[in-house]
């Protein structure tokens, strides 16, 4: 029986989820479930494979831990999970791999490869091949057998050259989606930050109409907003409650309320069937409205997270966010009158940005006065506007994997090491207020919760 290892490698703990590439020291919530690679597993069970997946990256000793249980299994094909932040380490990793063992097929996954896939297999020898996009899909034909030239998004190493595939069009029957191997996985590593109880991540969908520079999604997801049918995603819902005992989801969409209907239909049938569920998602803050909170508030939605991402509207035309303060406002307004909690993202160091600008920024996040926030900076992924722009200004070095070295901010005025300032200031500003803290004190309702909302609140202002 053929035998395959699915890891995050010990290289760094991150968010590893295609365009969300978030180091999780800098969150307030916490790790998700691999859920790609848990449905990868899956496909290469269902065709007689011998399947493991290893979260290295969630423990202390991850790397002992991998060396050991990769000798134990001696798989015949590694697929990693790599992020363009943690990408030189994640191929140094795959480096060590195969030096230890030669005869191992090593496969690399991630956003970074659907725009960049040649460049990195040109320079690191050591990988067999590279997943462009629809892994899962992908994966399907590499376990069945299939010849590499007939596999779409895959590129790979044939003797001295490298060959690229023709793109895998996007799916849009998600139904056909495998749904994840949980059964693999240390379920308890993943937990609700507040409560600390398990949580999964649930496919709702993927793909997004819209374009903002600063986001991954066309390249890894394509621009139709595609998802599974709301039988299929309340299905394994019921299968996590019964068979995990799990009872707290992210449902994982690029917007969840993209689709009114399909949120409205799905919201109907968690309550026309009873499920005892409580679930997080992230939405556009134009797609959000009274009405539809409250039907999702009673379906178990605890928070929403919403893209705000700046205070300065044409930082935000700029960066073709196509939203305006005032709709900001109303949905969080709309998520307060529901009683769903919100976790508010902001974008530092857009193109555009000026000292001035943020202090709008910081401003505009106290006004909103959300629940949770978040100032990530930006980052210019290969696959993205904003990283041609910081191309054209020269801000992105060449380096020897590809070109992912972020040297400034793209195009702001502001230095690196300032907005690294400004984050933690506001941040700790935004959660020191009396009201914050309030607020936060009145949702603890025990000793476990209080303990993690201290832990939490240690992380993100230190
Ligand atoms: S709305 Fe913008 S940031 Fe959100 S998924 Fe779509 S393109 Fe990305």
């Amino acid at each position: 029986m053929m035998r395959v290892l699915l890891i995050n490698p010990p290289t760094g703990t991150l968010i590893r989820d295609d365009r969300c590439q978030v180091p999780v020291a800098n969150l307030s919530s916490g790790l998700r479930m691999p859920l790609d690679l848990a449905c990868l597993a899956s496909v290469f069970q269902a065709h007689g494979w011998e399947s493991r997946v290893g979260d290295y990256q969630a423990y202390s000793d991850g790397a002992d831990k991998f060396w050991r249980e990769f000798h134990n299994f001696a798989p015949d094909l590694l697929i990693v999970n790599c992020t363009t932040p943690t990408l030189r380490a994640d191929l140094a990793f795959c480096a060590q791999v195969k030096k230890a063992r030669p005869g191992v097929k090593i496969i690399v996954k991630g956003a970074h490869f659907a725009v960049e896939a040649k460049e990195v297999l040109a320079d690191a020898l050591f990988i067999d091949a590279a997943i462009k996009q629809e892994a899962e899909f992908a994966a399907a034909d590499l376990a069945a057998g299939w010849a590499n030239e007939k596999i779409l998004g895959l590129v790979y190493r044939a003797g001295e050259e490298i060959k690229e595939n023709p793109n895998r069009p996007f799916e849009k029957n998600l139904d056909l989606a495998p749904l994840p191997a949980r059964d693999l996985l240390d379920n308890d590593l993943y937990v609700r930050p507040d409560t600390g109880d398990r949580m999964t991540s649930v496919l709702v969908g993927r793909g997004c109409a819209n374009n903002c520079a600063f986001c991954l999604v066309k390249a890894v997801a394509g621009s139709v907003d595609c998802r599974r049918s709301v039988d299929s995603v309340v299905n394994e819902i019921r299968e996590c409650l019964d068979k995990y005992k799990i009872k707290n989801f992210y449902l994982r969409a690029d917007n969840f309320t993209a689709e009114r209907a399909w949120v409205a239909a799905f919201c109907e049938a968690i309550i026309r069937r009873g499920l005892p569920v409580e679930w997080f998602a992230n939405s556009r803050v134009d797609t959000l409205d009274s009405g539809l909170s409250k039907l999702m508030k009673r379906a178990g939605c605890v928070m929403l997270g919403l893209g705000i991402e700046s205070g300065n509207q044409e930082i935000l035309d700029q960066a073709n966010k196509k939203i305006t303060l005032d709709q900001s406002r109303a949905a969080v307004v709309a998520c307060r009158s529901a009683g769903i909690l919100t976790y508010l993202f902001f974008v530092l160091g857009l193109p555009g940005e000026s000292r001035e600008t943020l202090e709008q920024t910081r401003r505009f996040a106290l006004e909103l006065d959300g629940d949770f926030v978040e100032f990530h900076e930006a980052y210019p992924f290969p696959g993205t506007e904003i990283f041609v722009s910081a191309q054209a200004g020269g801000l992105v070095a060449d380096e020897l994997f590809g070109r992912t070295v972020f040297n400034a901010p793209a195009l702001a005025v502001v230095s690196k090491t300032e907005l690294d300032v400004f984050r933690r200031r506001v941040t700790r500003q935004f959660y020191l207020r009396p009201r914050q803290i309030f607020r936060a004190v009145k949702r603890v309702r025990s000793w476990a919760m209080l303990k993690n909302y201290l832990r939490k609140a240690w992380r993100v202002m230190k």
